[in-house]
């Protein structure tokens, strides 16, 4: 037990359990601990680091920004906004977007914008709207959010919750229909469940979830904070299905791994809800946050990562799918955004992570039996040939300790 080990768990609150390694330096996919040993980084924050550990080009942008101007607030124009929200406009085929610091954020300012817009546009009462998420789903830890969650340990002991809140099953669009009323204002949904445990919809769901909140007057919301900006090898995996949504919100690789940067973006009718004084946040939108904002939206398209999620994680995926284990039950995915679920009563989740670690491989399991592949989008196809290689080893040991041990 290093030092700073002990001192993070008898100062920290107990609300993570991270695997037995300190980390100190990262650069590109690669990050190193304490002892000098180095790490394939198969998890980039959930997402957040899909540039690579500080990207020289966003690194420069911080610190050139950082020497002029950091943070005044949204009670003054600056230089650097502008430009941040009107790229990620152009990209994502939105009207307006909403700058805020966490994905939590952007979903709470999602789900304030829709219930106005159900008030003003749908004459539903105040206090009466009615929001519709999917089981499974993971939108944030808020106690609104938490109030949409399916995850009893996410629940537990947080309420009482907001009224309005409705659950779904995902990837089954008839129980959508059935479920909206005159008081729905919007159903909410990731293209592709996460912390869920990498889960995909069956094809086509997603656009008829579009058209089925066009044809009853719902808002369409999407929430892309770890789907979107590439990770799952389009720009959106919305795209996937050419669909527009009416509510878009993004963050995590928004920051460029090097800050909190987040974005609700709207069609115009949607955004127009909000009026000066509605809503806004003290950091949300500052010039620094859109001086990263900006050039990591810009290094998404000038390097084509979305491109190389796509090609690299179709190779990745028919790799891993080549590993023969009986302790793996599925492995699935789209780009570079691969879940491997594993089926045995003596290996868990978090085992198969402490020995990718020991195999210099960092990831973290979802749900207990899903190990989550998420590199970031710069990585090479020799990078995660060795990889798959490492991940093979430690998946045929675990299988031999589990024969030996039976
Ligand atoms: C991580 C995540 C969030 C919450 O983002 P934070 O920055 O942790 O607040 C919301 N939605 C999805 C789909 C996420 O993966």
């Amino acid at each position: 037990m290093t030092a700073e080990r002990s001192l993070e768990d008898r100062y920290g609150a107990n609300n993570y359990d991270p695997l037995p390694v300190v980390l100190v330096r990262g650069e590109g996919v690669f990050v190193w601990d304490s002892l000098g040993r180095r790490y394939l980084d198969m998890m980039s924050a959930y997402s957040a680091v899909s540039h690579g550990h500080c990207n020289p080009r966003l690194v420069r942008v911080l610190t050139d920004q950082a020497q002029k101007l950091a943070v005044v607030s949204r009670a003054f124009y600056t230089d650097q906004l502008g430009p941040f929200l009107s790229l990620a406009c152009e990209l994502t085929r939105m009207d307006r977007a909403l700058p805020m610091n966490t994905g939590t954020e952007a979903v709470e300012t999602a789900l304030k914008a829709a219930r106005k817009w159900a008030c003003v546009h749908k004459g539903v009462p105040d206090g009466q709207s009615e929001i519709i998420a999917c089981q499974g789903n993971f939108h944030g830890r808020s106690i609104a959010i938490v109030g949409l969650s399916s995850e009893p340990q996410y629940r537990r002991g947080f309420g009482p919750y907001p009224p309005g809140l409705k659950i779904i099953p995902y990837g089954d669009a008839d129980a959508l229909a059935q479920a909206v009323t005159v008081r729905t204002a919007a159903f909410l949904v990731e293209p592709i469940q996460g912390e869920g445990g990498i889960v995909l919809p069956p094809e086509g769901y997603l656009a008829r979830c579009a058209e089925i909140c066009r044809e009853r007057n719902i808002l369409f919301l999407v929430d892309e904070v770890q789907t979107g900006l590439g990770r799952t090898g389009r720009f959106l995996a919305c795209d996937y299905e050419g669909v527009k949504p009416d509510g878009l919100i993004l963050g995590k690789a928004l920051g460029g791994g090097l800050l909190p940067v987040s974005l609700f973006l709207a069609r115009e009718q949607l955004m127009h809800v909000f009026g000066p004084g509605d809503h806004g946040s003290t950091f949300g939108g500052n010039p620094l946050a859109a001086a990263v904002g900006l050039e990591a939206l810009k290094i998404i398209v000038e390097e084509g990562l979305a491109e190389r999620s796509a090609e690299l994680g179709r190779e990745f995926l028919d790799a891993l799918r080549s590993i023969r284990s009986p302790l793996i039950r599925s492995v699935r995915g789209r780009g570079l955004f691969i879940g491997i679920e594993i089926q045995s009563e003596r290996v868990t989740g978090r085992m198969v992570c402490e020995r990718l670690l020991d195999a210099g491989i960092l990831s973290k399991e979802t749900h207990k039996t899903v190990i989550r592949l998420a590199p970031p989008l710069i990585i090479r196809a020799d990078q995660l040939r060795d990889a798959v290689d490492r991940i093979h080893r430690v998946f045929d040991a675990l299988d031999q300790g589990v024969r030996k041990a039976s």
